[in-house]
């Protein structure tokens, strides 16, 4: 039988296992099971040779009892309602589970924006906030940078919903440049957060961070900040790179710094000195003590889980491992930490922005990161700790603790 790898019926899925394990009643799973509003919009965009081009926009607002909901805006090609309603399922999860205010939401754009000019980003970035400015708001949805957009972009949005409003509304989008009110951290924060759970989850399966072997997919924002962060904090060993062209290994290890310039100059990774070259997937197959997926979703799954040869998968990215690839990694006993728990460092940082943006008044990196540190770890303990009662994997006890929280809001507010 064919693996289903549909985003969003994964996501279902993986809601209604959670709501099995924790005996919630079959209402709330119906409840908890489809956003609370979807939105698609036509943008159109004159374009800089004067033809007029159309692009399909989404927002997906999942649930809003805990606060204004939050999340990201995606610009791909490959963009679907499927994976924008999942990501925001996510983002629903990701926040209750690290006990911030707020709601879970996603955006996005079909697009290769690599195929535009920078007028033709910028319009269409104010196109995109135009369309949806009735449906977001600091105390209604915030959106932030995702998968090809990048605080420029926000800078964008920012403005055009601030010309609507004819006012400043700062908090009305997060991952802004600093100058104009984004906040500092912002841009290791996802990275540093996953560092956080796998000191944590290190402690717990007694493994010495100095000198463990480090295997990471992606070596984009998350991936590459984390291979800096674990080489200088924990003196880890990273082994492994990859990006979208393929991989490269030394088991001596590889300097992230190195790895970075030569991305920065031939856009790979791949011709690194003292390297071998790997593809993705044996990357994913190594001997090592840490895996961590920092690149795309559906890379753990049926097919390959019982090749999965490490110690701790930190999922920086989002959705990697398939529900039936989660059941293989936890009979064969490898430590996971869940996607929406490792990767919580940025939409946690967002939120510190927001509070930051409402007083105007911005803080130190030192304590950004101190506050992020305690808020991560707090939650990680809160997640395993779940999962050790209902004698399940990690993700199921991260699912129970936010369902929780997300039902308990529900009934306070006499929704169910
Ligand atoms: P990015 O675009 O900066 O980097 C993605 C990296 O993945 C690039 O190096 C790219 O070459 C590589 N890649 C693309 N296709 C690949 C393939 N087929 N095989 C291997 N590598 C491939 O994106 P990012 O911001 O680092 O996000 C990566 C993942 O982390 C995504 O799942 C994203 O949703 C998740 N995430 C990121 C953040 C953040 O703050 N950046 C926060 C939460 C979750």
């Amino acid at each position: 039988m064919v693996e289903n790898l549909d985003p969003f019926q994964i996501s279902q899925e993986q809601l209604f296992n959670a709501c099995k394990i924790s005996e919630c009643v079959s209402d709330v799973y119906k409840v908890l099971n489809e956003p609370e509003r979807f939105v698609e919009v036509k943008l159109i965009m004159k374009m800089d040779d004067g033809s007029l081009k159309t692009f399909k926009g989404f927002r997906s607002q999942y649930n809003s009892a805990r606060g204004p909901m939050k999340g990201g805006i995606r610009w791909h090609p490959d963009e679907s309602p499927s994976l924008i309603k999942a990501l925001s399922a996510l983002m629903t999860w990701k926040c209750a589970c690290v006990d911030i205010p707020l709601g879970g939401a996603k955006g996005g754009i079909i697009v290769d924006s690599k195929e535009l000019s920078n007028r033709e980003l910028e319009s269409l970035a104010r196109t995109y906030i135009r369309q949806l400015a009735d449906i977001i708001g600091p105390n209604i949805d915030i959106p932030a940078p995702d998968v090809y957009t990048n605080p420029q972009i926000m800078a964008y949005m920012l403005d055009e919903y601030e010309k609507i409003m004819r006012k400043h509304v700062p908090s009305v989008i997060t991952g802004k440049p600093l100058p104009l009110g984004g906040s500092a951290g912002r841009m290791i924060a996802t990275a540093k957060g996953g560092a956080f759970c796998i000191r944590e989850a290190a402690k717990e399966i007694g493994l010495n961070l100095n000198g463990a072997k480090v295997a990471i997919q992606g070596f984009g924002n998350a991936g590459s900040w984390t291979s800096k962060i674990l080489t200088q904090d924990f003196n880890c060993k990273i082994i492994a790179l990859s990006d979208s062209k393929g991989g490269v290994y030394n088991e001596n290890g590889i300097d992230p710094y190195k790895a970075k310039d030569q991305k920065a100059k031939t856009s790979t990774v791949l011709g690194l000195k003292d390297t071998q070259e790997i593809t993705n997937e044996e990357l994913l197959e190594l001997e090592c003590d840490i895996l961590i997926p920092a690149a795309l979703e559906n890379v753990i799954m049926r097919s390959n889980a019982k090749k999965i040869n490490c110690k701790i998968v930190a999922e920086l990215a989002n959705g990697p491992t398939t529900p039936e690839g989660d059941k293989i990694l936890f009979n064969n006993e490898i430590y996971v930490i869940p996607d929406f728990l490792c990767n919580a460092g940025g939409v946690t940082v967002s939120y510190l922005e927001m509070v930051q943006g409402y007083y105007r008044y911005f803080w130190p990196e030192e304590k950004v990161l101190k506050t992020l540190d305690r808020i991560m770890t707090k939650a990680f303990h809160a997640a395993i700790n779940k999962a050790k009662e209902y004698n399940t994997h990690n993700r199921m006890g991260a699912y129970i603790i936010a369902i929780d929280r997300v039902i308990t809001a529900m009934k306070l507010r006499g929704w169910i």
